[in-house]
């Protein structure tokens, strides 16, 4: 199979490079935007039609005989930033994202080489060589392995960074672990799985929220542009880096440890989307539990969810184990011994005791459970179909979800999460 992986490396830009690399970023966050503002004006016009990409990379000649510095990027690079607002639409309609909104200035600056031929790496020397820029110096932290696709340049709390993408044929693995797992996530725990081990809630952003509150109202009582201004604005930037460097470290030990002791890993299919867009509603329905809700959105996005699930998702993948997400149903409130669903069996937001049978546990612990069961359930009859197809016995996928879930006390429960279809 084939194995993708990235590699990302610290630039150390000079001078001339440095200038150049922020004035491509700037041209194709230009682009971006200049595409992004003709296609609203076109959504409002005609709802039905879209610009292809095409159709907009046809306007980029014209667009650099306007405006002559767009010709100083490179060609690539500006056509790769329409591909990008391409995929924004996409992930858009495919529910995974929000609207495309325009790219500001300082945030998440960056643009790509797609094609691998412009592109040469001399590892020996910590050197990489990319078209307008020339050889630029990098922090070798380790070696390649594969052949190079992409590169993308970004800059991130003033540093430049090069992420290179590369792809390579691996022997399709077999995963070493034989368990399976459900994860429930939450907010006063980061997740929480069937057998009851959970991880820490990550905070990384609260723990350093009131330095970053400090550092952005001194920013506002400086002079705009002046060079205290600027002083404090770096130091804003760091602590934003921080607080993504502690995430993104926190998230990659908690994916690989998971991907690593499991090979089937069962998760709720959270909308991200939803679930942290505004709370305030609209004028004609205005939103309740405004602050709490608010405080859950940032709380939600600060934990980094989506991009847990994402990491789960290639790393099980690598290692040869499978990710199964099912559909939010009832997972916290239906008891895992005798079946019943009620709102009652969760009278605190972390204690579950079943109102028919007296079951009690750890709420999270349940909803862990339960995913767990759903999970199987549609992996024995949705995602594997030869399983199903030999195993037509109501009783053998019960059977299945019986031993694999562990303490499967009934295991009548996995008909009622069954099938979805
Ligand atoms: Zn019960």
């Amino acid at each position: 199979m084939q194995r993708l992986q990235a590699y990302q490396y610290e630039l150390i830009p000079d001078g001339q490079q440095k200038r150049d690399m922020s004035r491509f970023a700037g041209s194709c966050r230009f682009v971006y935007n200049k595409a992004l503002a003709l296609q609203k004006e076109r959504d409002e016009a005609d709802k039905q039609t879209q610009f292809s990409y095409t159709m907009l990379a046809n306007r980029l000649p014209a667009w650099k005989r306007e405006l002559a510095w767009l010709k100083f990027s490179p060609a690539q690079t500006l056509q790769q930033s329409l591909k990008d607002l391409e995929r924004a639409y996409a992930n858009f309609f495919a529910k995974r994202a929000e609207f495309p909104r325009f790219k500001r200035k300082g945030v998440r600056d960056s643009f790509r080489y797609p094609q691998p031929q412009q592109i040469k790496l001399d590892e020996a020397n910590g050197r990489i060589f990319l078209p307008k820029l020339g050889w630029l110096r990098y922090r070798n932290s380790r070696n390649i392995q594969g052949q190079v696709r992409n590169a993308t340049v970004s800059l991130r709390a003033g540093r430049w960074f090069v992420s290179i993408q590369t792809e390579r044929e691996v022997n399709k693995p077999l995963p070493e672990a034989t368990s399976a797992i459900g994860i429930d996530v939450g907010i006063a725990r980061f997740a929480t799985l069937s057998d009851s081990s959970y991880l820490a809630p990550l905070n990384s952003f609260k723990r350093h929220e009131t330095a970053l509150k400090k550092a952005q109202q001194s920013m506002s009582r400086k002079e705009k542009f002046s060079s205290n201004w600027r002083k404090a604005k770096r130091k804003v930037q760091r602590l934003h880096a921080r607080i993504g460097h502690a995430r993104h470290d926190y998230l990659h030990k908690a994916t690989t440890t998971i991907s690593q002791n499991h090979a089937i890993v069962c998760i709720e299919d959270l909308q991200v989307r939803n679930m942290s867009k505004s709370a305030a509603g609209t004028s004609e329905e205005p939103g309740r539990n405004v602050k709490a809700k608010s405080g859950l959105n940032k709380a939600i996005l600060d934990q980094g969810w989506f991009e847990f699930r994402r990491q789960l998702q290639y790393k099980l993948d690598w290692n040869g184990g499978i990710l199964i997400a099912v559909p939010l149903q009832n997972t916290s409130r239906t008891c895992p011994v005798c079946g019943h669903i009620s709102k009652d069996n969760r009278q605190t937001q972390a204690e579950f005791v079943c109102v028919e049978c007296d079951y009690e546990n750890n709420a999270d612990v349940v909803g862990a459970i339960n995913i767990l069961r759903a999970g199987h359930a549609r992996f024995a009859c949705e995602v594997n179909p030869e399983v199903r197809d030999q195993q037509q016995e109501p009783a053998e996928v019960i059977q299945l979800g019986k031993c694999l879930a562990g303490r499967g006390r009934n295991p009548l429960v996995l008909t009622r999460g069954g099938c979805q279809r």
